[in-house]
């Protein structure tokens, strides 16, 4: 079933939950015994991400009228661990599609440090190049700090910056990191209510738990985190009714860690006997209101959004260089 599924379709709880409306779970959060399950709402990312690239491709066409030449993001690979290269390609055919030079700097896994600081820097100074991407995980000889000193917050359009961090944190405007941003993003655009609901996130990292909580909150969301340390996870998840689980654990949550009529976004990508698969029990859709599936769910709208934050950051660059921008340049996530 569609993010655009009939929703008399759904189960009382599902529907209540894609509304917005509060879907109490039964005592102790537990699916009532005896409770109707239905299949929940799928939320799909790559209807949302045509569109947004379809977007992307419009203001990157007036971009290069207007300045001559495309935007460009520069990819820097550094090793050759086989997940990040899939990502990052993934990346640049996407830059070919809606008309963004992709630039890929790849070097070896034994690289001298410097060398991967000093390409993050040179990047960092050419003015062609709108936004820099730093694959990661960077091998383990690689610091990343290092390389975040050469890299200019105005170009870092995957938020990993602490500047970026730091804005995010304070509410401002600024690059925040991709995935975390279509975590939320896919709620938003279900039209899926926010404020004032439980909020529970699986996972604190820097790049995908912690700003995504941060975002929730920002939204007006009641946040909780939960981590490798939370003493009693499934009493936490079952509270949610908003459930956001980035741990990188195949089947961390089970169908009886989620609340009737919860909405489930499941960030996790895993490869269990060559199948890609979530966090989250496949099962789980029985019991949830609506949930992302895996994969086809936050990855498809991670890179389109990555790609709204580049055409974002080479209008900002433009327009502090002095340089005439198209009209609609000011690129921002549609709501
Ligand atoms: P990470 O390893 O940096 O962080 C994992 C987090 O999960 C940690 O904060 C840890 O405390 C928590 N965790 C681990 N085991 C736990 C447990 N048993 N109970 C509770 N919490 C636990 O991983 P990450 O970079 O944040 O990525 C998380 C997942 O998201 C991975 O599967 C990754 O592949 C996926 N991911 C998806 C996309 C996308 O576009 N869909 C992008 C990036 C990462």
């Amino acid at each position: 079933m569609d993010g655009a599924a009939d929703p008399s379709a759904m189960a009382d709880g599902a529907a209540a939950g894609a509304a917005g409306m509060s879907a109490p779970p039964g005592p102790g959060g537990a699916p009532a015994p005896g409770a109707a399950r239905t299949a929940a709402r799928l939320l799909r990312g790559a209807p949302l991400a045509a569109a947004i690239r379809a977007e992307v491709a419009r203001e990157a066409e007036a971009l290069c009228a207007a300045l001559g030449s495309p935007p460009a993001l520069a990819v820097v690979r550094v090793g050759d661990d086989p997940a990040t290269a899939v990502y990052l390609q993934r990346v640049l055919e996407n830059c070919r599609q809606v008309g963004i030079e992709g630039r890929l700097v790849a070097l070896d896994a034994d690289v001298h440090p410097d060398r991967v600081a000093d390409a993050v820097g040179r990047l960092s100074a050419d003015e062609r190049v709108a936004g820099i991407l730093v694959g990661q995980p960077l091998p383990p000889t690689i610091a990343l700090d290092a390389v975040l000193r050469r890299l200019d917050p105005a170009k870092d359009i995957d938020g990993i910056h602490p500047l970026s961090a730091g804005m995010l944190a304070l509410g401002r405007d600024g690059f925040v990191p991709a995935t975390a941003e279509a975590a939320v993003e896919i709620l938003v655009r279900s039209g899926i209510e926010l404020a004032g609901r439980r909020a529970v996130v699986v996972g604190r990292s820097n790049v995908v738990g912690k700003p995504a909580a941060l975002l929730l909150l920002r939204r007006h969301a009641t946040v909780t985190i939960c981590h490798s340390r939370t003493a009693d996870l499934a009493a936490e998840t079952r509270r949610a009714e908003i459930l956001i689980v980035a741990a990188g654990r195949p089947g961390l949550v089970g169908a009886d860690m989620v609340a009737p009529g919860a909405v489930v976004v499941d960030v996790g990508i895993n490869v269990v006997d060559g199948r890609i698969v979530g966090d989250v029990d496949e099962r789980a859709a029985e019991v949830a209101s609506a949930i992302t599936p895996v994969p086809g769910g936050v990855g498809p709208l991670t890179n389109a959004i990555l790609l709204t934050h580049l055409v974002r950051a080479a209008c900002a660059q433009a327009g502090s260089r002095g340089l005439p921008l198209p009209s609609r340049a000011a690129l921002e996530v549609p709501a």
